[in-house]
């Protein structure tokens, strides 16, 4: 792979490149993707070509060392205009993430260079595994072992970042053999597999998000990213929630700066509401804080480093519901309008909640996990 080894960039030259990005490309297309759902595919790929998904895997840096934090924060820096594209990126990101974390070298050296600098487009189907895991819902994807491979059935009702020639990791049990379960990566091009339209979002339509049918799809062996599904899950979990603090964080100070610009016009009567920006901004720079100092270590698998994790995560979610409220009272009439950001904000807000792990699926997990200590 020496070929495709890439140089670190600076902390500095990659934000200060995505936000180009952001001013150049993305700001003018916000609207037009919150409303009609245009898919931010050439901000995607500048976003690749400047390194923002390369920062955080050592087995594509020429420098073999990673920056999770950094890709947390060029995240943010893009969640901070549009959710959207911000979860686009952590598609990206966390499928890079799984190869990272391969069992084997021969499949990460030949995708991971493409998904690190979006020469290839791709995501993640985990909700169900991640839910699966935490006892919420059964596994809804199913594979049989056959010469060279795996046939799996089933599907998965929502995957976003995807198109006919993207790709995906997900999890599929072993039928017949127990809880044994397989980590694989999922070209759309297999046949058997398509792509299925069948709901349209709020606030998250520009995500090309899909239910995704395998139908008798058969999965090389040569796709495979680990033959132990519940181990692999343990390696790359840590991972795999840090970098959600991406969107979370942009989102709320987008939120924030929202409600101090308009302090200096109505500042003498939005002092009378709750969740000022000062105070959202203290709670924001302390979570902040704790994250980048837990993306230090994002391949430590232990239980209680994966319990502080959820506890930031399910704040997080609480906060960006609580920062987007007090940007809409903040902004009043004018963040009531269609195309204003307070209103997109509230909607992007609810789905850092919703998507998994989900507050209620956090808090199940925290339980869980605080019998067994
Ligand atoms: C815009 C958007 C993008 C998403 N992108 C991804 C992604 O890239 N990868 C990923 O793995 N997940 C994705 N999800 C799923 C997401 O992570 C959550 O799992 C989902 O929002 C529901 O979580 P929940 O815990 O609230 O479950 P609940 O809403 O409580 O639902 C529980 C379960 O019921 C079933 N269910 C509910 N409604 C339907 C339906 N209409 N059709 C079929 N089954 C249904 C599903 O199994 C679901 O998980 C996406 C969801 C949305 C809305």
């Amino acid at each position: 792979m020496s070929d495709s080894l890439l140089q670190p960039v600076g902390e500095d030259a990659l934000l200060t490149a995505t936000r180009a990005i952001v001013d150049a490309d993305l700001k003018r297309l916000t609207v037009e993707i919150d409303l009609e759902g245009t898919y931010p595919e050439a901000v995607l790929r500048n976003l690749g070509g400047v390194g923002a998904f390369a920062q955080h895997l050592p087995a594509v840096r020429a420098d073999g060392a990673g920056d999770l934090g950094l890709a947390i924060k060029a995240m943010a820096g893009v969640s901070h205009e549009c959710l959207s594209t911000g979860f686009c990126m952590w598609c990206q990101d966390t499928v890079g993430w799984y190869l990272q974390n391969a069992e084997g070298s021969a499949i990460r050296d030949l995708w991971l260079p493409k998904i690190a600098t979006a020469e290839v487009l791709g995501g993640t189907g985990m909700s169900n595994t991640m839910k699966a895991f935490a006892e919420i819902e059964p596994l809804r994807l199913k594979g049989q072992r056959v010469d060279g491979g795996y046939v799996v059935n089933g599907s998965l009702p929502w995957v976003s970042n995807l198109g006919d020639d993207h790709v995906f990791g997900t999890l599929f049990a072993l039928d017949g053999e127990g809880d044994r379960t397989v980590m694989a990566l999922v070209d759309c091009a297999s046949e058997g597999f398509s792509l299925r339209q069948s709901a349209h979002f709020t606030a998250l339509e520009g995500t090309r998000t899909f239910a995704c049918i395998f139908e008798n799809v058969f999965v090389p062996d040569a796709m495979i990213i680990d033959h132990d599904g519940k181990g692999f899950l343990r390696r790359a979990r840590a991972g795999l929630v840090l970098l959600q603090f991406g969107m979370g964080v942009g989102n709320i100070q987008s939120c924030i700066d929202m409600s101090r610009e308009v302090e200096p016009l109505l500042g003498h009567v939005n002092r009378y509401l709750d969740d000022r920006p000062d105070q959202l901004q203290q709670e924001l720079d302390d979570a902040v804080e704790a994250v980048l100092a837990l993306a230090e270590d994002p391949f430590e698998t232990s239980d209680e480093f994966f319990r502080e994790i959820l506890e930031l995560r399910l704040a997080a979610g609480e906060l960006a519901i609580r920062a987007s409220q007090s940007a809409m009272l903040h902004t009043g009439a004018k963040g009531y309008l269609r195309s204003a950001p307070a209103q997109r904000k509230l909607r992007e807000s609810y789905f850092i909640a919703i998507v998994t792990p989900a507050i209620k699926h956090l808090r199940k997990e925290l339980e869980v996990l605080a019998a067994a200590a």
